[in-house]
């Protein structure tokens, strides 16, 4: 055996382990279902790599996971016979949380306002292995990485530091065992090294898990006249292996969706949406698809993940297939189950494949109905849907032109109407003034910048409602997408901007050219001053209030759009 070695955790991951130590949880019995599931994803991932590696010295005859409890000791043990962990993915897997979001879920864990909400934050940023402190205060973990001769033994009591050596002789795969907390004789609910209770947990977490999932269980044969008591040992296999997304909607209950989409999406809270799909014919198919109610930390960086699980007749294939979804709607999780693809195929071959094209056109038109189904029928998880995920649907208006009407109809965006609820733009045509043409919108930096903005002037002189557009990607899909229901969208900020009937357009034209005249040597005077900064200088209809403003041609970039392109470097 190697020598032990006691490391630190970093400071990030030591207030995480503190909070789930001292943590006020209700929801502790969760740490079994992160355990099975990470055990679950490492028996995918075995089977995947022998199946990718011929030479591969791994044992795949019986994977499975094993559960053992012993009551003297407090302990209770997780065990898979699945791809295992290096000394060094172990260090870096559970030594030390690795994840970019860290800082991100501190500052917020510091902003949440009571557990739910800390809870909820845990779950959205994942730190599944951790779970085990609420109940445990000592775990260790023995694992070997399967083909490698040595095993890897890693041991915390959650405080300051962990000790990891290598050792001989350990099975292939991982095994996870929690010295319980000291037992709360009040509190047999969350007994832990009771059968009933492990029973309990597997079947309401975890029943949907391809692997078995195995206890050793006593038989106990009552005492008759003629015999005594007897007790039998036998190994039980606790969940039913039902794969969820091959049933139909109807045999499966809404508990039972939740605990899928938790284990697949790595979370803790409830789907918004389950959407069950089912393809016959030449492209076979089945997927389960959730839209989760809260953004990931992740949702805006270049390396986010994305959440289609991909599997071929049942077997797992590949987490984050980036081919079966748009970006834009990377927020969506589940899997997709396809008959008659190669259990070979890798993620090259998918970017090619007319299969996946034509199953990725059907889950983003599904996805996108759905979505427009909830705005129609639920108001309030509709606008939860579109504060969470509106900015990445946006991008879908630049990038998916076939969608893009949906994409349309289902967008909402602040608006001078109101300073609280979004509009849609049929909300928006609906509202619109006799004559008016366009649909007008400022975009910028802030609500507070463009509502004192001198280009609003004139349209809330007459009344006219303006999008107050202050996402970045604004600026991108306004320029784009050239209408919604034969109407344009006109920026306020740029060319002519036509707010007038065609009977006020005659007399303020003759008005204009008076004015003209009157102004001429003024306008000359400042064109000359101003000149190469400007194109011309015009009398404005826009400004009541202020006395000038810059405009934009037509085709020009707006400030926010020339700032985008310069901060990247453009
Ligand atoms: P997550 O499962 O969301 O990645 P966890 O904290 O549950 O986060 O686990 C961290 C990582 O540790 C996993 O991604 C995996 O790489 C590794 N790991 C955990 N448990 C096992 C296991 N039983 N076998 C192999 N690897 C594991
Ligand atoms: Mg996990």
């Amino acid at each position: 055996a190697g020598e032990r070695e006691q490391l630190e955790f970093q400071a990030e991951t030591r207030q995480l382990l503190d909070l789930m130590i001292h943590s006020v949880y209700s929801n502790k019995d969760s740490f079994l279902r992160e355990l099975v599931s990470n055990a679950s994803d490492a028996l995918d991932k075995l089977r995947l790599a022998a199946f990718q590696d011929k030479d591969l010295d791994a044992d795949t005859a019986d994977l499975h996971i094993e559960i053992a409890v012993d009551t003297d000791a407090r302990t209770l043990t997780v065990r898979d016979n699945g791809v295992g962990m290096s000394r060094d993915e172990v260090v870096d897997l559970i030594g030390t949380l690795a994840k970019s979001g860290t800082a991100e879920l501190r500052r917020k864990l510091k902003e949440a306002k009571d557990a739910a909400a800390s809870e909820e934050l845990i779950g959205q940023f994942g730190i599944g292995f951790y779970s085990t402190f609420m109940v445990a205060d000592k775990v260790t973990l023995l694992t070997r990485k399967a083909g490698a001769e040595q095993a890897t033994r890693w041991e915390s009591s959650g405080e300051a530091t962990y000790t990891i050596e290598t050792v001989d002789g350990a099975p292939q795969g991982t095994s996870v065992t929690l010295h319980l907390k000291p037992a709360d004789a009040e509190d047999h609910l969350h007994d832990y090294t009771a059968e009933w209770k492990i029973r309990e947990l597997v079947k309401r977490y975890s029943d949907f898990i391809a692997w078995p999932i195995r206890m050793e269980v006593e038989r106990r044969t009552p005492a008759t006249d003629d015999e005594p008591e007897t007790v039998t040992v036998e190994t039980q296999t606790l969940n039913s292996m039902k794969a969820l997304w091959a049933k139909s909607k109807d045999e499966v209950t809404a508990e039972e969706y939740t605990e899928f989409y938790r284990h697949v999406a790595h979370a803790w809270d409830e789907p918004l949406e389950t959407i069950p799909m089912k393809a016959e014919g030449t492209f076979e198919y089945q997927a389960l698809l959730f839209i989760p109610q809260h953004a990931p930390f992740d949702l805006f960086m270049r390396d986010g993940k994305t959440g289609v699980h991909l599997y071929v007749k049942r077997v797992f294939i590949m987490d984050d297939a980036d081919e079966l979804l748009p970006e834009y709607l990377r927020f969506v999780k589940g899997v997709v189950d396809a008959q008659d693809l190669s259990l070979n195929v890798s993620r090259e071959i998918l970017q090619q494949d007319r299969q996946i094209r034509a199953i990725r056109r059907r889950l983003t038109k599904k996805v996108l109905t759905t979505i427009k189904d909830i705005q129609a029928s639920r108001p309030d998880d509709y606008r939860t849907l579109w504060s969470e995920f509106g900015r990445a649907l946006k991008e879908g208006l630049i990038a998916d032109t076939d969608n893009r009407d949906v994409l349309l109809q289902i967008s909402s965006f602040p608006s001078t109407e109101s300073a609280e609820e979004q509009t849609t733009l049929a909300e928006y045509v609906a509202r619109m003034r006799e004559g008016q043409k366009q649909i007008y919108y400022a975009a910028g930096e802030s609500r507070q910048l463009l509502e004192n903005s001198p280009h609003l002037e004139a349209f809330k002189a007459k009344g006219l409602e303006v999008l107050l557009l202050t996402d970045p990607v604004d600026e991108v899909w306004t320029a784009q997408v050239p209408e919604f229901d034969g109407l344009t969208f006109q920026s306020v900020a740029k060319g002519e901007v036509d707010l007038d009937t065609d009977e006020d357009k005659k007399a303020a034209e003759t008005e204009r050219e008076e004015r003209d005249k009157e102004f001429a040597d003024l306008l000359g005077w400042m064109a000359g001053i101003l000149g190469e900064h400007v194109k011309s200088v015009r009398l404005s209809t826009r400004l009541t209030t202020s006395p000038a403003c810059i405009v934009g041609d037509d085709f020009s970039m707006s400030p926010a759009l020339e700032r985008m392109y310069r901060a990247s470097g453009q």
